[in-house]
């Protein structure tokens, strides 16, 4: 890539977590029978009217304020007029002049700033699934309807591992914040690549592609790479790129030609008449603001720099927000974040892997008690996670099971310090010995402590504790 600068664009889809579809009362769900989840407004029947879900205007504004957009107080719906099979209307409700989020941006972890154009709100189409040319192609119009968010990107990436991070930081981000589930297997998150190259250095922008529905990372960084090279050796031959939408294969590894690019103005946009504008009052942002979790982004910061964690626990601390809240809410109990972040990755982590969605086994001020009893080597560490093992199994607390199953054969820090500040008081003669040869008197002291034990201290520890504090 010496004499060429690549340009990209995203355009991202994301299906909404509402109930409901975003102009009718249907359900929003995935896997019903085909059809199901119908009515005359989502099958595009004439005269059938609109309604507006409520829940999904809040859900976009909800993502605007993950990326620092610009909320408008005032978004119009329209219509983007095109016919195909699987939008029975022959116009899409979307959004054109007058989107609810406008702006905003997110800083990768090299400090490159990636602008938003926009978030808007629009519907997605029914599926279509072509059996073959005798039996034709069926049409599900379940997933006709449901409320997607499109996320426009500026042309501001210059690379797959960009566009890769890009897009995972919103993924990240919208699942947090509880507006869309981005499975990318199931279609909930998809996105559309712009690319365009232009000799090195210019200002001016080349003629682009545009391939559409990439739905895994995998498949957006495969089909980028391919359309760079494409691109490439047809201006090292000379030729020029065609402005024009792009299927990429993700089989093949390749992809091919499916229309020309059409214009904005070939949709023939306007305001949908039975939609009313959309207002938006800055109350209604300052409630929605309310709902926002701290986000990913944010929490690693604080891991980090506040809890002093590697930068490689932190991330997977806030993997999903399940972990990240599961690992705060045990640091409310035991402020102890580079023990108890070790126990979740080392361990809990275990007991779930290749689950997809989980919970851990154990409730937080459980395992808190179980590393604090480590911590203070009343157990080992083997001990502490048989123990956990226990407490998963039985349902009972860490103290009754070590105390059932005669766990503690040491005695406890605080216990010690006790016998040696008596100790200390009542012989001020080896407290004054101790000060001038140590070595000397510390075997004494220790024997001392054994003795009032039963032999049940951890000497290394009484050691420790003895000089700490003679
Ligand atoms: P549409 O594709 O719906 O016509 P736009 O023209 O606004 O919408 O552009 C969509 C996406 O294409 C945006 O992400 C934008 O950044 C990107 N884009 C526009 N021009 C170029 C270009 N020359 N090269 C690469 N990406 C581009
Ligand atoms: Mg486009
Ligand atoms: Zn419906």
């Amino acid at each position: 890539m010496e004499e060429f600068d690549v340009v990209i664009g995203l355009e991202i889809h994301a299906e909404l977590k509402t109930k409901t579809k975003v102009f009718c009362s249907c359900k929003n769900e995935f896997g019903a029978k085909p059809n199901e989840n119908t009515c005359p407004v989502c099958t595009g029947m004439p005269g059938a009217l609109p309604i507006i879900n409520k829940r999904a205007v809040e859900l976009c504004i909800k993502a605007g304020l993950c990326f620092g957009c610009t909320i408008s107080h005032y978004a119009v719906m329209e219509r983007k007029n095109y016919f195909y099979p699987d939008l029975a209307k022959a116009y899409q409700i979307s959004q054109m002049v007058y989107p609810i989020c406008v702006g905003g941006e997110i800083t990768l972890k090299d400090g490159k700033v990636k602008r938003l154009n926009r978030i808007h709100l629009e519907e997605d189409a029914g599926k279509l699934t072509h059996i073959s040319r005798a039996t034709g192609t069926l049409i599900d119009y379940n997933r006709g309807g449901t409320p997607l968010i499109e996320i426009v990107t500026e042309p501001d990436f210059t690379s797959p591992e960009e566009v890769d991070e890009f897009l995972k930081r919103v993924r990240e981000s919208l699942v947090y914040a509880d507006i869309a589930d981005c499975k990318m297997e199931e279609g909930g998150m998809r996105c559309d690549v712009n690319l365009s190259l232009k000799p090195k250095g210019s200002t001016i922008l080349g003629t682009r592609t545009e391939m559409k529905n990439l739905n895994s990372f995998k498949s957006v960084t495969r089909a980028i790479e391919y359309e760079i090279k494409r691109q490439k050796e047809i201006l090292l031959d000379g030729g020029k790129i065609i402005q024009e939408t792009r299927k990429w294969d993700d089989a093949k590894g390749k992809n091919m030609s499916m229309r020309s690019k059409e214009d904005s103005q070939d949709y023939r946009y306007f305001p949908d008449p039975d939609i009313l504008p959309i207002s938006i009052t800055d109350d209604d942002i300052e409630s929605i603001k309310s709902e926002m979790p701290v986000l990913p982004q944010k929490r690693r910061e604080i891991y980090v720099e506040k809890y002093g964690l590697p930068e490689y626990d932190a991330q997977i601390l806030t993997s999903s927000k399940y972990i990240s809240d599961y690992f705060e809410t045990c640091l409310k109990i035991y402020d102890s974040p580079k023990k108890i972040s070790n126990w979740i990755m080392g361990d809990l982590l275990k007991l779930v892997k290749g689950r997809e969605e989980f919970t851990f086994p154990i409730e937080e001020k459980y395992l808190c008690e179980i590393i604090k009893m480590v911590e203070e080597r009343l157990i080992n560490k083997n001990v502490g996670l048989q123990l956990m093992n226990d407490v998963i199994e039985t349902g009972k607390s860490p103290a009754v099971l070590a105390k059932e199953n005669n766990l503690i054969v040491v005695i406890s820090e605080e216990e010690i310090l006790k016998i040696l500040n008596a100790f200390k008081e009542e012989n001020s003669k080896v407290v004054q010995d101790y000060k001038v040869q140590p070595e000397k008197v510390i075997g004494f002291i220790v024997g001392h402590v054994m003795k009032s034990t039963g032999g049940k201290a951890n000497p290394a520890i009484v050691k420790e504790l003895i000089k700490k504090i003679f």
